[in-house]
């Protein structure tokens, strides 16, 4: 229980990879405000399974690509358990598509949620973690973001955009105790992987090394460590969850 009575917020904690580090943290003894764009009943599926095994947690509304709504998340978070000590920002979208067919909305939906997002609660937790000296980020890239994908230039372009607006913050932070790492999953069985085409699928699987898919499990046990004091010499780092995919 290294994180006992610490704070998180997680973006997009109601299902998949969000959902996997929500319990991940809560089992280690972090109280975790479970943020949602949409499906409250996700959400609240999140927040009753750590209730279930003894955690404190809440369901929070907000679009992390409104700053509004990241405000009133951050102000929940505060209200209910007066600080923030973890943010990780999973929260994150597709809209894939060619490049000469890509839509500009679907460009501007993708960045807006999965990049400004990022930087909007980067910047509402910042203040008070700033002030208590104190506090860890992990964001949510993807190894697209390092090698790029074919039919996901919004995509590749906001996970690489993660990395960099990630190693900024690390140094601008650092001074003040305030770490800031992203984890860059490979092909993880969720949601978001589930509507690709069987055929896409088998293709994947034959680039990955360890020959499997990743559980969400498997990203939120390194997520659990780059929150701890564990890693506390770490930060301004891209670690890869892919069995091997992107080395
Ligand atoms: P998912 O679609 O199951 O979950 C995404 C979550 O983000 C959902 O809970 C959704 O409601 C939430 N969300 C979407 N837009 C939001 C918004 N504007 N505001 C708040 N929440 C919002 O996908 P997942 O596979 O669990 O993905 C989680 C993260 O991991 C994403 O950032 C994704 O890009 C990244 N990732 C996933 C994989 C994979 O293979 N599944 C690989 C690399 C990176």
């Amino acid at each position: 229980m290294v994180l006992n009575e610490s704070v998180a917020i997680v973006t997009g904690g109601g299902r998949g990879i969000g959902r996997a580090i929500a319990l991940e943290l809560a089992a280690a003894g972090v109280k975790v405000v479970v943020n949602y764009a949409g499906r409250s009943d996700k959400a609240e599926e999140t927040v009753s399974l750590i209730r279930q095994a003894g955690g404190e947690s809440i369901a929070v509304q907000a679009d992390v690509s409104q700053a509004a709504d990241v405000d009133h998340l951050v102000q929940m978070a505060l209200e209910h358990f007066g600080k923030i000590d973890i943010l990780v920002n999973n929260a994150g979208i597709t809209r894939d598509g060619l490049m000469l067919r890509m839509k500009e909305a679907d460009w501007d939906a993708v960045l807006a949620t999965n990049l400004k997002g990022v930087f909007l609660c980067t910047k509402a937790v910042s203040k008070g973690m700033l002030k208590q000296r104190s506090g860890v980020i992990v964001n949510i890239s993807s190894v697209v973001g390092l090698s790029g994908n074919a039919g996901q230039a919004n995509y590749a372009a906001a996970k690489a955009g993660i990395i960099g607006l990630s190693k900024a913050t690390a140094k601008e932070f650092a001074s003040r105790g305030i770490r800031v790492n992203v984890v860059a999953p490979g092909y993880i069985c969720t949601d978001m992987t589930e509507t690709l085409p069987e055929g896409v699928q088998n293709e994947i699987l034959q680039t990955i090394p360890l020959g499997r898919i990743g559980k969400p499990e498997e990203v939120a046990k390194v997520v659990r460590f780059l929150a701890s004091p564990e890693s506390a010499y770490i930060t301004g780092q891209v670690l890869c969850v892919d069995g091997g995919m992107e080395m």
